[in-house]
């Protein structure tokens, strides 16, 4: 869903017809998203080992750990950022494996979760921590009741790559409900102990999406705000101007920043790419680029490196 341009079945068909081989057949059933991976930039990036083979577990900078989930078409990256007294989790992944076990393997501190935004993809474990900090919307606790139609549309055989975790049952699968413990709001402060996160609030995506910033140590994190892959704006909940404002705003952070942590694909960008994004929403929605035909109703708009899913134009 997330995709990266890759290179397209009929390329695999063409090379691999001569063989006939039952590894063709095989082949036959893996979708386009996961031929394309693994993702190059991973190479570049210190892995950490965990014993749950569903997740894999980077180190973006010290303290950070980007929790990947590769064998679902949204690739989904949650960050648990650690403190010396205690650890934020920012997202909670799918809740198709255990992710508190994987933060549980790399912190004994005590861990608070706090969602970029409450689509289902990043809370899909919430209801398994004590301590969530949710954003005062009327969207987020919709939410917070779980849900099964977006759940269900993640598991279908095209959406996953590889294996799913022993004992998930797809069939039954749902976001679970889970309990907001605290509220926040703009400018909120974090103190995790020589680690200080601050609250920007980037509504946009949805009424309740955030991004966080490490001052000190030059990190953005970015949720569905900004990820280096064809950002989804097409929900009826996203709201055109308050993103244009968002980014504006988290452009204005550039200068202070060194990587951005987007919540999709891969885990680091560029701060440059922050501008690019600016840009490029205002070249959309000035009309200046064409948009080409994506899935049934949603178009996607792309400006270098930079591109957006939305509805197409008269679509619902
Ligand atoms: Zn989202």
């Amino acid at each position: 869903m997330r995709k990266l341009p890759i290179i397209t079945s009929m390329y695999i068909l063409t090379v691999y017809i001569p063989l006939l081989s039952s590894s063709l057949l095989a082949q036959a059933a893996i979708p386009d998203w996961c031929r394309a991976l693994p993702r190059p930039e991973y190479k570049t990036l210190e892995r950490v080992p965990v014993s749950d083979l569903w997740f894999e577990v980077y180190k973006p900078a010290p303290g950070i750990f980007a929790i990947y989930e590769p064998h679902q078409a949204e690739e989904v990256i949650s960050y648990l950022i650690v403190g010396q007294k205690r650890a934020l989790l920012f997202d909670t992944g799918m809740g198709i494996s255990d992710v508190k076990k994987v933060t549980a393997e790399l912190t004994k501190l005590p861990i608070i979760v706090l969602n970029s935004h409450t689509h289902d993809d990043h809370v899909g474990d919430n209801w398994e921590f004590d301590k969530i900090y949710a954003m005062d919307t009327d969207f987020t606790r919709k939410n917070a009741q779980g849900s099964r139609e977006d759940a269900q549309a993640e598991v279908t055989p095209d959406q996953i790559c590889g294996t799913l975790p022993k004992g998930f049952e797809p069939r039954t699968y749902t976001t679970r409900p889970w309990k907001i413990t605290n509220y926040t709001h703009d400018g909120d402060r974090f103190d995790l102990g020589g680690r200080t996160l601050e609250v920007i609030a980037t509504p946009g995506h949805t009424p309740d999406a955030i991004s966080l910033i490490d001052r000190a140590n030059g990190l953005l994190f970015t949720g569905d705000t900004y990820y280096p892959a064809p950002i989804w704006l097409f929900r009826p909940e996203t709201d055109f101007k308050a993103y244009a404002a968002s980014i504006s705003r988290l452009n204005g952070l550039a200068p202070n920043v060194k990587v951005v942590l987007g919540a999709h694909n891969i885990p680091v960008a560029s701060p440059a790419v922050l501008t690019r994004l600016v840009l490029a929403f205002a070249a959309m929605r000035k009309g200046v680029v064409p948009p080409t035909p994506d899935s049934p109703g949603k178009v996607l708009y792309k400006v270098g490196d930079i591109s957006f899913l939305v509805r197409a134009p008269g679509g619902k």
